[in-house]
């Protein structure tokens, strides 16, 4: 049907709706659009639906619309604003207004990054979750753009080109196998057309929003999943390197089940095949219309590259992308064989239990010292020698290895494990089993003479052992089919010139699928493929069964890190920095990246006396080489650290307990106030934090009171924050106590608990008298009060060994933690003898790992380094110089509006007003950060309003660290935009 003019169009936006607007045509299927510009910028969508359409499929559009904008505001699809009639051609046909949105369509953005493509499979994601709660009587109307329809395309299948109809035959009339499966999982409405020309993408390269409701369908969403990836997949090298981003941008939005992946390679391919059919109808009924054939070569290339690839790797390789194991019978085989059931006989002639091997590293190594390996091991004495399993190895990047795909990645990881020994000794079998395939394959560098076992758990559970490098007479010796018992020879080790030019050795390799296929196996993958592949081929030693298994440490780069993390890490983990570090060492005050690049921490108050003190990590591997055990034995370390600890404090407080942990000794603390008052209430300061456990979260305002969190609990009542700063009664500390005395009225609480300096809030020290009055209006009650040292403690405020002791209080119980063992899990209790007593109700403390000897070396280690390196003394010197050099800043930059704290425990209070104190934006302030780790400067923010700089490093850092923290703190505070006073 003959088009109308964009001058027509715009005439229907001014009749129908009163817009004076100029009109330019885009593409639709059957429907007319038009973007309707006013005055020279894009306002609106005209579209002039096709006369056949449905009145119940626009009502349907309609209100998948506006339950869109309801229930999901965040996910952007446009606004209907108006629908009228028009008529044209002798047909009467629906007009709809809506909004336009802006931004670029996915095929003309240009090829996406990675972060677009996740970016992609969340929006998706997203509109699918708010259409889950949505139902119309048309979602159920026949439809050919329906999967679960699908196989009634097959009709139509004779009017596809030729060369694509086997593969849309073979596709379509598996869709009965499948609809079981399909039919199984939950139905919902689904947005089912994201394409690439319904995909917006917006200016920062994020997805702007999904356009065209006209598909919505009940179906399972991982049918509008499939439909995504396989639009993605579209005029890419690689298609699965852009599907799979898609899938993990889905499943970290909206988590995708196994029974969900199972199905998604058919259905991708599914959709393929829909798109191919029909296209090709309505190419006979409508020849002239140019859209039909945008899409048709891109499917052709897809469908090309994703069915080179076998099936079950597509769905491994998905299940990958969301951190399930790739095959799942893996575990189950591999449980068998290192099970007691599993009794196998040694592949060669050698005890490779008792015997140990020459362990062979071919990570950079080139030919001619590969041709040597056969002197080396006999001149080592060992009676053979082992070429490890997942080795990276430099060998397969020379050409002989060149990748078969042209921009393909080098195949470089071994997936099998080499035993070398001499020509022509025996190969044994390992298991009984059948020859499945046997080879010779001659080409240089190939396997020579090459079998293919087939062997199987006792549960009937079939698995692969491929062995090569072989002599060629095995073709001969064997054939497919053949039985073979358990250690029976099978073949003899290939000299060179018959076993691929290699020096003799046989190359094991397990394998729990064959992917469709017989030795045309690969022996070694792309480095991207390794965490699929170690899951189709296990470590083959769990049947070789060497003492030591000699994988190599797994190697990932940054991408891959963040990749893993995301699909096998919980998301609640969150990650510092835009673009994260990742830190492989550290040394005094410096932590180290993975490209060498030092950054000067400023942010670790845990690594106490430094990264990797040689001292601390002496005491703890000389101690974990001796025992290491629980409490439960006498044990001289544990004892002379609790004198030793318990030596720091004032009277009466001489008896601890250790723990894994500030939260652990927050919680012990707690549980001893409560039993020794009979009490339950707490009273806390505000915008505290005293730990992650369940007890401490619901004590803690900086987690109850903020996202995520369910305010204050029954149990805790929240005191005013005696904020020197920013507080109502400035630093006249008694006045905040009174809010103390206040809360004891009623029910009496147990415990008084803070901070000695509060660093969640933002570095507050309580003002001065505060402390002295909150203990006695606690006390008065009869409440014990407790002090959290878990941040300040140590000798890091300079002053005291503990920050409570500036205030002139003593606590009934002070809890240590962080840098009690500069990294290592450990924490304190320290209380009063009476409290002690009175907590032994007959009901034992037990903490598996609380007070090892092990935590105890490093608890000692710490304590001699403060003394003998004389830390305390070092903080409160370098402390000085830097809160004098923040000082300073502050002439300059007018964004700072306090320097506060006591030795290395310092904050900086960055606000938009000195007068009126509003703190400065959050992402102002996290400019500052960013900009000074770029620099190399690692710092953190915290307060309530994300707006105080922390500064709490380790405590060696010098006096040139602090010079150069203030000098990128000047140039970082200068880059955030701050307009120098
Ligand atoms: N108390 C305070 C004051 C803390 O800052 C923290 C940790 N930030 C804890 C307790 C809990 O310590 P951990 O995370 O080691 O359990």
């Amino acid at each position: 049907m003959t088009q109308p003019s964009a001058a027509l169009l715009a005439s229907w936006a001014t009749d129908l709706f009163g817009v004076t607007a100029s009109a330019t045509l885009l593409p639709g299927e059957l429907d007319w659009n038009a973007r309707l510009d006013v005055e020279g910028a894009p306002a609106y969508v005209l579209k002039v639906h096709h006369p056949a359409t449905d009145p119940s499929v626009l009502a349907l559009q309609d209100a998948v619309l506006e339950h869109v904008a309801l229930t999901a505001p965040r996910v952007a699809v446009p606004r209907l604003l108006a629908t009228a009639g028009v008529s044209f051609g002798g047909h009467a046909r629906r007009a709809r207004l809506l909004e336009w949105l802006p931004g670029t369509v996915w095929a003309d953005a240009g090829p996406p990054d990675e972060a677009r493509l996740r970016a992609l499979g969340a929006t998706v994601a997203r509109l699918d979750a708010a259409l889950a709660g949505f139902d119309h009587p048309a979602l159920d109307r026949p439809y050919r753009w329906n999967m679960r329809q699908a196989a009634a395309l097959l009709g139509d299948a004779p009017f596809v080109d030729e060369a694509l109809r086997p593969f849309v035959h073979t596709t379509l009339s598996r869709l009965d196998e499948l609809l079981p499966a399909l039919s199984a999982l939950p139905q919902q409405a689904i947005h089912n057309d994201a394409n690439e020309h319904n995909v917006l993408v917006g200016s920062d390269s994020g997805i702007a929003g999904l356009l065209d409701v006209g598909d919505v369908v009940r179906a399972p969403r991982v049918c509008g999943l499939a439909v995504a990836l396989a639009y993605a997949q579209f005029g890419q090298d690689d298609p699965m390197a852009a599907a799979l981003p898609v899938l993990a941008g889905y499943h970290a939005e909206s988590p995708v089940t196994p029974q969900e992946l199972a199905l998604l390679p058919d259905l991708v391919d599914v959709r393929l095949a829909m798109s191919v059919v029909n296209a090709a109808v309505q190419r006979r009924s409508d020849p002239g219309n140019s859209y039909l054939a945008i899409s048709q070569t891109a499917v052709r290339g897809a469908i090309e590259s994703i069915t080179r690839e076998p099936r079950e790797l597509r769905e491994a390789r998905f299940r990958d992308a969301c951190g399930y194991r790739p095959i799942p019978r893996e575990r189950r085989i591999v449980a068998w064989l290192q099970s007691a059931a599993c009794d196998p006989a040694p592949v060669i002639d050698r005890n490779l239990a008792a015997d140990p091997p020459l362990v062979l590293d071919w990570t950079h190594t080139d030919a001619a010292t590969i041709a040597a390996v056969e002197s080396k091991v006999s001149a080592s004495g060992h009676t053979f020698g082992l070429g490890r399993y997942r080795e990276d190895r430099d060998v397969y990047r020379s050409d002989a290895f060149a990748p078969s795909q042209a921009g393909g990645q080098a195949r470089t990881v071994h997936l099998g494990v080499d035993l070398f020994v001499p020509a022509g000794e025996p190969v044994f079998s390992p298991l009984d089993g059948t020859v499945r395939s046997v080879a010779y394959r001659s080409d240089p560098y190939d396997y020579g003479g090459v079998v293919l076992l087939e062997h199987a758990t006792d549960d009937g559970e079939p698995f692969w052992l491929l062995i090569g490098h072989l002599g060629r007479e095995i073709v001969s010796s064997l054939t497919p089919g053949q039985r073979v018992r358990r250690g029976d020879r099978i073949a003899w080790v290939g000299v060179p010139a018959e076993n691929g030019n290699w020096p003799p050795h046989v190359h094991v390799q397990l394998f729990v699928t064959l992917l469709g296929r017989s030795t045309d196996l690969p022996g070694v993958i792309e480095r991207e493929n390794i965490d699929v592949w170690e899951s189709i081929c296990p470590d083959p030693n769990v049947l070789l069964r060497l003492p030591v298994s000699h994988v190599p440490a797994r190697d990932r780069s940054k991408s891959e890190l963040a990749r893993r993390r995301r699909a096998n890490l919980a998301p609640v983990l969150s990650l510092s920095y835009a673009d994260p570090l990742h830190i492989v060492a550290g040394e005094g005050a410096y932590l180290i990246d993975a490209d060498g690049r030092r950054y000067l921490d400023l942010v670790n108050n845990v690594a106490h006396v430094g990264h990797g003190h040689p001292r601390v990590v002496s005491a703890l591997a000389a101690q974990a080489e001796l025992v290491n055990t629980n409490t439960r034995y006498l044990h001289g370390t544990i004892i002379e650290y609790a004198r030793r600890l318990a030596a720091t404090f004032p009277d009466p407080l001489s008896v601890v307990i250790l723990t894994n942990s500030g939260s652990e000794a927050n919680d012990l603390a707690l549980r001893m106030a409560r039993t020794v008052t009979g009490r339950e209430h707490v009273l806390v300061l505000d915008s505290a934090y005293h730990g992650n456990l369940s007890s401490l979260v619901e004590l803690s305002p900086y987690k109850f009171n903020r996202a995520g969190g369910n305010g204050p609990g029954p149990r805790v009542r929240v005191c005013e924050l005696p904020d020197a700063y920013r507080g109502r009664y400035g630093a006249d500390g008694p006045r905040y106590a009174t809010d103390v005395a206040a809360h004891c009225a009623g029910a009496p609480p147990a415990a008084f608990l803070h901070e000695s300096i509060l660093g969640c809030a933002g570095q507050i020290e309580p003002a001065p008298g505060y402390l002295v009055a909150a203990y006695a209006g606690a006390r008065e009650a009869g409440a014990l009060c407790i002090a959290d040292e878990v941040q300040c403690g140590f000798g890091r405020v300079g002053s005291h060994m503990w920050a409570f002791e500036a205030h002139d209080v003593v606590p009934d119980i002070v809890t240590l933690g962080k840098p009690i063992g500069n990294g290592h899990p450990l924490g304190a209790v320290v209380t009063t003898p009476a409290i002690a007593r009175a907590f032994q109700t007959g009901m034992e403390y037990f903490n598996t790992y609380g007070g090892n000897p092990v935590s105890c070396a490093a608890g000692l280690a710490v304590l001699d380094v403060l003394r003998d390196e004389r830390l305390m003394a070092h903080a409160a010197e370098i402390g000085a110089y830097l809160t004098a050099g923040m000082t300073e800043l502050a002439t300059r930059h007018s964004i700072i509006g306090d320097v506060r704290g006591r030795g290395l425990f310092l904050g900086v209070d960055l606000v938009e007003d000195r007068n009126t104190k509003r703190p400065a934006a959050a992402d102002a302030a996290a400019r500052v950060v960013e900009s000074a780790r770029e620099d190399g400067v690692l710092l953190s923010l915290d307060g309530p309003h994300g707006n105080v700089l922390k500064i709490k490093p380790p405590l060696v850092l010098t006096r040139a660290d602090a010079e150069i923290a203030l000098a990128t703190l000047d140039r970082a505070l200068a880059m955030a935009g701050d307009v120098t006073a």
